[in-house]
């Protein structure tokens, strides 16, 4: 049977930390690829805030082209309305029958799931198993699966990953961009240029 990652994201900007989870996810887990999904509008973020679709997506595409095992979807991109994991692994499981789904996320989207705060987060979890990734001021306690019903219900399904410590985000990254910090060997060099060449981050991005 073969084993798919799934990276969601906002991926304004995709950085280091997003491109070292899904490869030590794909290498733990013998994934036999990982497919990048940036989203279109991310349910739990002001979308006032981010950056437009396609430059996320762009930017994805140049992170990840150098990686045989990587590659980027646009199926959240072309889906209009707000972007729920729960109708994006629906689609995957028509499109990729017979194949195990993984979806990787960071500890923070771990937390959310637990306190079910996902749409269908039941349904998402037996649709698809997931991989969590601990950095830096979001490890998980014991407390944490405890205290869930979900936790509790499905500790079998949710993986944990020790990745080299990252304390990296985009939006430090923005915020590094706004106030003229460097950003290079915290994001790819195609991503960094990506950003300078379209004048990004400078100040808020109009929603398009
Ligand atoms: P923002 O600061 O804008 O929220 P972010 O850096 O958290 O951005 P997202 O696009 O929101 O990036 O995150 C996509 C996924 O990657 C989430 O599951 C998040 O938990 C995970 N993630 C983000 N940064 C890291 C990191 N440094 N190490 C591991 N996972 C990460
Ligand atoms: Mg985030």
């Amino acid at each position: 049977m073969a084993r798919f990652g799934i990276m969601g994201g906002t991926f304004d900007p995709i950085h280091l930390g997003h491109l070292v989870t899904a490869e030590e996810a794909r290498f733990q887990l013998r994934l036999d690829r990982v497919i990048f999904v940036p989203n279109r509008r991310p349910p739990h973020k002001d979308s006032t805030d981010v950056s437009d679709p396609e430059s996320r997506y762009l930017m994805t595409f140049l992170a990840t082209a150098a990686n045989p095992y990587f590659s980027v979807s646009r199926e959240e991109i072309d889906r209009d309305g707000l972007s729920y994991a729960v109708d994006t692994i629906r689609a995957f499981r028509k499109r990729f029958v017979g194949t195990d789904l993984y979806y990787i996320t960071g500890a923070d989207a771990i937390q959310q799931i637990l306190r079910g705060e996902w749409r269908e987060t039941e349904q998402l979890l037996e649709m698809c198993e997931f991989i969590a990734a601990t950095r830096p001021g979001y490890a998980l306690s014991h407390d944490d699966w405890q205290k869930s019903h979900i936790g509790r219900g499905y500790r079998d399904r949710i993986h944990t990953m020790e990745i080299p410590a990252l304390a990296i985000s985009s939006t430090d990254i923005r915020n590094r961009v706004r106030h003229g910090r460097p950003i290079k060997y915290i994001v790819p060099d195609g991503v960094e240029q990506f950003i300078y060449t379209n004048a990004l981050y400078r100040e808020r991005q109009p929603v398009t």
